[in-house]
């Protein structure tokens, strides 16, 4: 299996790349934020109690997070060649839990490519997406700004759980899309 994370502050076109990035590899794309908006879109039990920490650009409680990849990887790893996670994992729990679920598969993270990008480029581009994305929580921007806090505090640490192990690597954020699924590209052809 190839197993990658890919990382980078809310806005830093995680979502764009990773739908490119799992077609070309032919990855499963797991974005916990997406999961997490069909919840709330289901209105299911699960959602309803998510909707309060989303609305607040606040992090979900962990112990959410993680059951719901687990139950996604339990029924998922027979029938996937691996996993492009997305938004996923940001806190050092979930990065803990990551690696004791893909051990109990036989498996590991490989890489994780974390894009760069600055608070100003990210709070513009969220706005942007607002107009069109239907997302109450990329339309306000003190929230924008909370979920930007939330990461440096709680997420941007997790970098230094895979940088220990040398798989941690940066790449520019900033540029068209296409020259960043290009780097993307280059750096993953590089672990197979
Ligand atoms: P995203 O689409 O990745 O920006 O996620 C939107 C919102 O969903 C975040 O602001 C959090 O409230 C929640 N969320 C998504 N993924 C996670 C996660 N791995 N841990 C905790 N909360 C999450």
């Amino acid at each position: 299996m190839l197993n990658l994370i890919l990382f980078g502050p809310p806005g830093s076109g995680k979502g764009t790349q990773a739908a490119r990035v799992a077609e070309k590899y032919n990855l499963l794309h797991l974005s916990t934020g997406d999961m997490l908006r069909e919840e709330l879109r289901r209105e299911s039990a699960l959602g309803k109690e998510a909707k309060r920490f989303i609305d607040e650009g606040l992090l979900v409680p962990d112990e959410v997070i993680i059951g719901m990849i687990s139950d996604k990887i339990d029924a998922t790893s027979n029938v996937v060649k691996g996993y492009l996670f997305d938004g996923f994992p940001r806190t050092q729990p979930q990065a803990e839990a990551l690696d004791n679920l893909l051990s109990l598969k036989n498996t590991q993270i490989a890489g994780v490519l974390a894009l760069d990008v600055s608070e100003e480029e990210i709070t513009r581009r969220i706005l942007s997406r607002g107009e069109s994305s239907g997302r109450s929580d990329d339309r306000d921007e003190s929230i924008i700004r909370n979920r930007y806090q939330v990461y440096q505090n709680e997420t941007a640490p997790v970098a230094n759980h895979y940088k220990a192990s040398n798989r941690f690597v940066l790449l520019p954020g900033e540029g068209s899309v296409e020259a960043i699924f290009n780097s993307l590209s280059e750096q993953i052809d590089r672990l197979l």
